[in-house]
């Protein structure tokens, strides 16, 4: 399939990429180009309310750092939440408000636990770093230094308990501890998830090792990624009708990915989703858009209605090379109404499915 590998030595275009456009291409591949590639982007689902609270977690946690000190109580972080609260998503206003209570609760006992002097070297903090065939990027949540090292820490917020495994095998987590080393020349090797729900730190430490094994897996998958980039960009720009500009339409009885009928899709739904799910990830069995994703779809147009897109009309390699990974997480799939392989697949949720109840 990948026959297009570049001749060792030549040149190659540096496949520029977060580790949740990695992880989607592992994913589903359609879901990837769905998300990377068609344009337009095909219209999304509804908001998810996990992803509502998880942002606004996020978000409160961040703003709190950005106080100053003497303002740095678990009152403020709660005042913070409330401010920000994300009302999306949810069954009814008795559902949000009272997952309102549940997130300050959350982000108040927290910040408790912390010691407001004790300064992260970044919140928010984008980093970025770069090899001979990757220029990789992503957003951190916390960035501390423990003495002589620096340590990635990453907030989750869903109802699924985290494992040990889960911070040694983040393809994100690793790449940002390198990339954080890079930019600062500070040892990174630690990397830590820190469950709000439970208050539980699952830490991973890394090697040199195992940072570059992830390092040469993001290489690898990012070289997939990219050739099949290439193919989907000279199919599109050839035009025709193998490589039709045309879009297909979203909503019953048309044609959608892989040439079935859409008349299986659930009814169109017109509302500006959060992108992805920073809760999804820990709602559903895999990896979803990071928490980055999902703050800059917030910050974007979350509350912007977009009119209904419908995915691109691709010629049948195409829609081959970009093909569908069908599963149970096809029901938390913001994209799943363009996708008959996926409303097969799994049942459809209702926005507020993914909330611990
Ligand atoms: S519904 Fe499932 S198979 Fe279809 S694009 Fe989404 S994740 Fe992929």
């Amino acid at each position: 399939m990948y026959d297009q590998l570049p001749l060792e030595g030549m040149p190659r275009r540096l496949y520029s990429c977060t580790p949740s456009r990695l992880n989607a291409w592992l994913d589903c591949r359609r879901r990837y180009r769905f998300t990377y590639l068609d344009r337009p982007q095909p219209s999304k689902g509804p908001a998810w309310a996990h992803n509502s609270v998880g942002a606004s977690v996020h978000n409160a946690l961040a703003a709190w750092w950005r106080e100053p000190y003497e303002r740095r109580t678990p009152l403020t972080a709660a005042t913070l939440l409330t401010g920000g609260w994300i009302a999306e998503g949810f069954r009814d206003g008795e559902q949000s408000a009272h997952w309102l209570g549940r997130a300050r609760d959350l982000v108040s006992g927290y910040v408790a636990t912390l010691d407001p002097s004790d300064d992260p070297v970044g919140v928010e903090r984008t980093v970025a770093t770069r090899t001979k065939v990757i220029a990789l990027s992503g957003r951190i949540d916390r960035l501390d230094r423990r003495g002589d090292e620096l340590v990635v820490v990453d907030y989750k917020t869903g109802r699924r308990p985290l494992t040990q495994d889960d911070a040694r095998s983040s393809l994100a987590l690793a790449v940002y501890a390198i990339a954080a080393s890079r930019m600062m020349r500070t040892p990174a090797r630690a990397v830590e998830l820190h469950h709000l729900p439970t208050g539980e730190i699952v830490e991973w430490r890394h090697t040199d090792e195992s940072l570059g094994r992830h390092l040469r897996r993001a290489e690898e998958i990012a070289l997939e990624a990219s050739d099949a980039d290439e193919r989907y960009r000279e199919a599109v720009s050839s035009g025709g009708p193998s490589g039709s500009r045309g879009r297909a339409q979203a909503g019953p009885g048309r044609r959608g990915p892989s040439g079935s009928s859409a008349a299986q899709a659930a009814p169109e739904r017109q509302a500006a989703p959060v992108e992805g799910a920073r809760t999804a990830a820990e709602a559903a069995p895999r990896a979803w858009p990071s928490a980055a994703d999902v703050r800059r779809e917030q910050s974007a147009d979350v509350r912007r209605e977009r009119p209904s897109v419908g995915p691109a009309v691709v010629p049948p390699a195409i829609d081959e090379l970009f093909a569908p990974s069908p599963g149970p997480i096809c029901g938390w799939c913001d994209f799943r109404r363009h996708c008959p392989e996926g409303l097969a697949a799994a049942p459809e949720r209702r926005p507020w499915d993914g909330l611990a109840e």
